[in-house]
């Protein structure tokens, strides 16, 4: 169905009904598309949907968004804002080469206590290292029962079932269980691949954005409400003593968020906040503690990433106040 689908907007009748969905949808002012990445793991894929926004969208700054925001001022048409959770050193050494090239700003949510710690591993990259590296092949005893582990496939999916359900941990035992599981496999421990704040440092001299994603990065809706406040507001006080020049935006980690750790945030003092709902913004309605997200990834062909931008169009207004479990 996927196939059908992705041929059907291959084919030359399908593009023209994308251009002229485009040129409607693309009337309407204040619009705000966000998309957000993790890891680029397939450059060339990335490589080309920069090339095709770089053409057809203004990509905007977030001082530019925040500016607009803060100032009632009008964005451009078809502004877009580019995003990266998380870190990862990948995004220097593989997005930030291509974004450059294309002459695209881009924004970095950091989780502030792994720069420049070498236990800071996100606990999915540590319970995937060891699911992927186990030498272990018997079944394994885990809090969903007895789990599989003798072929590629089972311990992938033993990874996709225990992930899941550790988001709906709260926020300690969720670590802890992670530990418990990862001991039992035997494996080594990865390497921290969060960039340092040298480099974080050298990437915001060179132009990135960067923006808060807690300390710890646990979902804010598994803690108490004043460790979720704390978490969110330390991370940005973390990125103004280390760098400076931080504005108060922030991303939820997962997507995760609800009411209170809304409320909590403003009453930090946070201006602007991120989530994983799909959909465009409209700057003139929308909450800007709840502004929408479209995690595409990389691995979209080009007529996938514009039909995804136009049906994340369609959804336009106030984002619901949900939890919403997504990419990380
Ligand atoms: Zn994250």
């Amino acid at each position: 169905m996927k196939h059908l689908l992705v041929n059907a907007l291959q084919s030359s009748a399908g593009q023209r009904c994308l251009t002229l969905l485009e040129s409607a949808e693309q009337r309407r002012p204040d619009q705000l598309r966000v998309l957000t990445y993790h890891r680029i793991l397939n450059p060339a894929g990335f490589e080309q949907q920069m090339h095709y926004l770089a053409a057809r969208y203004n990509v905007i700054s977030l001082p530019e968004l925040f500016a607009a925001h803060q100032y009632g001022k009008a964005l451009p048409p078809r502004a877009l804002l580019i995003t990266f959770d998380d870190a990862y050193r990948n995004f220097a050494d593989t997005a930030w080469p291509i974004l450059k090239r294309h002459n695209l700003p881009v924004t970095l949510f950091v989780p502030t206590a792994y720069p420049d710690n070498p236990q800071g591993i996100f606990w999915w990259d540590q319970l995937r290292h060891a699911l992927v590296s186990t030498p272990r092949r018997d079944p394994l005893a885990t809090p969903l029962g007895r789990l599989p582990l003798a072929s590629d496939r089972e311990r992938v999916r033993v990874y996709k079932q225990l992930r899941e359900y550790v988001k709906t941990l709260p926020h300690g035992e969720s670590l802890s269980c992670v530990y418990r599981v990862c001991r039992q496999l035997d494996a080594p421990s990865p390497k921290n691949e969060v960039l340092s704040w040298s480099e974080l440092r050298v990437l915001t001299e060179e132009g990135v954005s960067l923006g808060a994603h807690t300390q710890n990065h646990p979902l804010l809706t598994r803690l108490p409400l004043a460790e979720a406040v704390a978490e969110a507001a330390d991370s940005l006080r973390d990125l103004q003593h280390k760098i400076g020049g931080v504005l108060p935006v922030f991303a939820y980690p997962d997507g995760a968020y609800n009411r209170a750790v809304v409320a909590g945030l403003r009453r930090a003092g946070f201006k602007m906040a991120f989530t994983t709902v799909r959909g465009v913004n409209d700057l003139r309605r929308t909450d800007p503690l709840c502004l929408r997200r479209n995690n595409v990834g990389e691995q979209a062909t080009q007529p996938v990433l514009r039909s995804r931008l136009l049906q994340a169009s369609l959804i336009v207004g106030r984002p619901k106040i949900l939890y919403r479990p997504g990419a990380l």
